[in-house]
């Protein structure tokens, strides 16, 4: 398995470019380990490589902050940023010094940039163990925050179509961001006491419309005003989160390195859904809704009530569809080799891509290192 050499190598301190290589001649790290020093130079490792290859005086770097330190730094050197050099993993305070493989410790960085890195004995580069942390936690910020954005992009997209609302969930968030919830349909809304001046939703039975909903909260003459008044408190809310896009880190070692209880998540792919209550009208709706790929499953149970029109709650979410979830996530556990993720919902939306394929926008293609494909333990 090349995902694992590749790893192996990389964390012994073997720069990406030479592990390629390495691979690419069928070498795994325990045939590599029975061949000539003479050999090892020639496929271009280094004295103080070979060393390690041969002895292993210094532990390799634990597997899991391997691939939390590339899929961090996107497989990109934090000082130059160049995307297309190779890289290798460098500790902030030298091993010999500190003895730390602990991801604070570590930098990924490209081969010229190492090299300067290391004749700061020279004093001809001169870059302080504290000049090199703030590097990295600029790029990592930078990284987070690109994919975040790209997540807004798809959600704030004014064509998005959000099937499912859940406003409890919602209003929380708001207000926990200070975001207000007047929009401008607010005024609108409000003169048939739907909404309060402050943008609360009323009771229903104080509405003052001629006919009130009954199999959905959007059922009435102007719901489609109170569904846009959402969605744009939706999309303030959108603007200001930390979103963690699961399509991205697809495997169950990826998913427990990058998510926690309390992570808000994107996922996007087939959902089934399912009734779980026989009731058409008025609350509590109960519906499930699951997305499986390979070993992990994301579930949630939201109220179908909450649907945002007719279409939604009786084609789009129901059976098996195409499309994205937003949620903040429950419970993660494993049970019989599946990953399950709980989530509590915050909005369902079918049609949010848009033609846009989140893979060419983001740098994750040349991420070798990271298993995508490979099933793990
Ligand atoms: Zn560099
Ligand atoms: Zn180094």
């Amino acid at each position: 398995m090349t995902t694992k050499t590749f790893n192996a190598l990389i964390s012994r301190g073997i720069p990406s470019n030479i592990a390629d290589s390495i691979i690419k001649n069928k070498y795994t790290l325990q045939t590599l380990k029975l061949e000539t020093s003479d050999k090892l130079k020639k496929l271009g490792l280094t004295e103080e490589q070979i060393e390690q290859i041969y002895h292993e005086e210094r532990p390799p770097i634990p597997l899991d902050i391997v691939t939390k330190l590339i899929f961090e730094s996107r497989n990109t050197c934090n000082i130059c940023r160049d995307q297309s050099l190779p890289i290798i993993i460098h500790h902030i305070i030298p091993w010999h010094q500190s003895r730390n493989n602990a991801e604070t410790n570590l930098i990924l960085l490209c081969l010229l940039c190492h090299d300067k890195v290391h004749s700061k004995r020279d004093l001809t580069y001169n870059i302080s163990f504290e000049q090199l942390k703030d590097l990295k936690q600029k790029w990592l910020k930078e990284t987070k925050t690109h994919d975040s954005k790209i997540i807004q992009g798809l959600i704030i997209e004014k064509k998005a179509n959000w099937d499912y609302i859940n406003l409890g969930r919602l209003l929380e968030l708001a207000s926990s961001l200070n975001i207000s919830l007047t929009t401008d349909y607010t005024s609108h809304l409000s003169q048939y006491n739907i909404v309060n001046n402050s943008g609360l939703l009323n009771d229903i039975e104080s509405w003052k419309i001629k006919q009130l909903p009954q199999y959905y909260l959007y059922d009435f003459g102007i719901g489609n005003y109170l569904y846009y008044n959402y969605k744009d408190i939706l999309t303030k809310v959108v603007g200001k989160i930390d979103i963690v896009n699961l399509d991205n880190i697809w495997s169950k070692k990826n998913l427990l390195t990058f998510v926690s209880t309390g992570t808000i998540i994107y996922c996007s792919g087939g959902l089934y859904f399912k009734d779980e209550s026989e009731f058409n009208k008025d609350r509590n709706q109960s519906r499930r809704c699951y997305l499986q790929k390979r070993n992990i499953k994301v579930e949630t149970t939201f109220d179908a009530y909450y649907s945002t029109s007719s279409s939604a709650k009786h084609d789009h979410l129901c059976g098996h569809k195409s499309g994205s979830i937003l949620g903040i996530i429950k419970s993660i556990e494993v049970q019989e080799g599946i990953l399950y993720i709980t989530i509590s919902c915050i909005a369902i939306g079918m049609n949010l891509k848009q033609g846009l394929n989140l893979s060419t926008l983001l740098p994750y293609d040349n991420i070798s290192a990271i298993d995508f494909d490979t099933e793990d333990d």
